[in-house]
């Protein structure tokens, strides 16, 4: 029988195979790993968070949320990986990324349907007439890169990325620092006030600290949605202070008082072992980062299990490239999934896997493809990657301005944004109906 093919086990190419197998479409699934790994991956498994264990927020009023709980109504694997192994986050759904990662590759590992090979894919040669799905990702191993841009006829495949430190919790200075989350939310989050006079310190060093070299493809642009913490910084005094370091709704119990300034640190594993800095994607020098990092009182002696780093990101111009269905339009048998159609983070990669499997399973089949139209945060995602303004066309995480408004005004935000939701999610329904999905 023929096979599909599926190139890259990350995120969006696991929910890819599984959602194929689960519909009886035998897959070809290639991963470079352990064999070959890019400047992110780190570990063998499958499915890898390279940076953040957090999946974002978990409620329906957030467009995350709601991207989410599309998957679960869509049956994903890697929300129910999600779901099985989080840790807790405050109103966000964060992961131990080692259990997270387990749970997908003994899934996808047990599967009878999916034949995986452990190699890097350089070319397309071989893969003739074969439905083809490249999930390789934001770190696409160099010839596959250049295969692409052949393929696509494309130059532009290049961006940046950053990833944030990680601390043990052993080491973070509980003296300064407390249990809470914004709002009363819990006490999910380890939080390390500043004082005016230290966040003065710190912000100083960190406009003058010394950055890594970047190579000469990676001098060309930051990503608004993933800057640097030193780069935020260097826009104004007070950038930071509205942004990862910001007080608001949380109260230092040491004072009774909101303090000038709060690093937050955020749970990485189910032991509360491990802590990463929220907001802090870095490419300073690791041991600027050591510095710079602990002027910050609570860190003053932080033991660092990972450093921050920036990385090269490779993303198509979709627009151009791609049909709705994330097809290339000039070879609708090649199809593209995950952060490389420009869809940004994590969730949003798992979607455009999870459409992508029961797209190419549907034409495998010879049923209808199914319709996801921008009354859904899976079919506005599919709607920006095809549709956007090709001429700066940029990256895009999940949010409800490219979303197909209510047609009725409602002033409370909270409120009109739990109502696209929830037509969001019966429009889900129902095209599970209809497909038979
Ligand atoms: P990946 O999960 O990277 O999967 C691609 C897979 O393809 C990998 O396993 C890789 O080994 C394999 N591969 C690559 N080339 C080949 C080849 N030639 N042959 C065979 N296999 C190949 N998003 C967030 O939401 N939050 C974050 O905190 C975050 N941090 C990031 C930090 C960095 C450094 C980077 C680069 C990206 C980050 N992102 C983040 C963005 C993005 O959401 C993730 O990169 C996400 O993992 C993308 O999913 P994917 O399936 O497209 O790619």
């Amino acid at each position: 029988r023929k096979k599909v093919n599926v190139i890259g086990a990350g995120l969006a190419g696991c929910e890819c195979a599984y959602q194929l197998a689960k519909r009886g479409v035998p897959v070809r699934l290639y991963e470079m790993k352990p064999e070959k790994k890019s400047p992110a991956h780190t570990s063998n498994l499958f499915a890898e968070l390279v940076c953040s264990n957090s999946l974002r927020s978990d409620r329906i009023c957030n467009a995350a949320g709601l991207l989410k709980e599309e998957m679960r109504t869509l049956g994903s694997l890697v929300m129910r990986a999600a779901d099985a192994t989080s840790v807790a986050a405050g109103g966000a759904l964060a992961v131990d990324r080692e259990k997270f990662s387990s749970y997908i590759t003994t899934e996808i590992r047990g599967n009878k349907l999916i034949d995986i090979r452990s190699e890097e894919v350089m070319n397309f040669s071989g893969f003739d007439n074969e439905t083809t799905i490249i999930a390789s990702g934001p770190l696409t191993s160099d010839s596959l890169s250049e295969a692409i841009r052949e393929l696509t006829g494309e130059g532009r495949l290049h961006f940046f990325d950053a990833a944030a430190p990680i601390v043990t919790a052993d080491s973070i200075d509980m003296e300064h620092a407390f249990f809470a989350s914004r709002y009363g939310r819990g006490n999910d989050y380890i939080n390390c006030p500043m004082t005016r006079e230290e966040y003065e310190d710190f912000y100083q060093a960190l406009i003058t600290a010394d950055c890594a070299e970047l190579h000469e493809f990676e001098q060309d642009g930051v990503f608004e949605g993933c800057m640097p913490v030193e780069t935020m910084a260097g826009r104004g005094h007070d950038t930071l202070l509205f942004g990862p370091l910001k007080p608001k709704g949380l109260t230092d119990p040491g004072t009774g008082r909101e303090p000038f300034a709060v690093v937050q640190l955020r749970c990485e594993n189910d032991e509360g072992s491990m802590y990463n800095l929220v907001g802090f994607q870095t490419h300073l020098k690791f041991s600027e980062q050591r510095r710079v990092f602990g002027l910050i009182p609570a860190l003053k002696n932080a033991e660092y299990l990972r450093f921050g780093v920036m990385h090269r990101n490779t993303f198509l111009n979709s627009p151009k490239l791609l049909d709705r269905y994330y097809r290339l339009k000039k070879n609708p048998a090649i199809r593209f999934a995950g952060q490389i159609t420009g869809v940004e983070g994590y969730v949003e990669s798992i979607s455009s896997g999870l459409l992508n499997g029961i797209f190419a399973a549907c034409e495998y089949l010879g049923r209808p493809l199914p319709e996801f139209d921008d009354t859904t945060a899976s079919g506005a995602l599919c709607t920006h990657i095809s549709g956007a303004v090709t001429g700066n066309f940029q990256p895009m995480n999940i949010n409800f301005g490219i979303m197909r408004p209510l047609g009725q005004k409602i002033k409370n935000k909270e409120e009109k944004n739990t109502r696209i939701a929830e037509r969001a999610l019966e429009k889900i329904k129902m095209t599970i109906r209809e497909y038979g999905l």
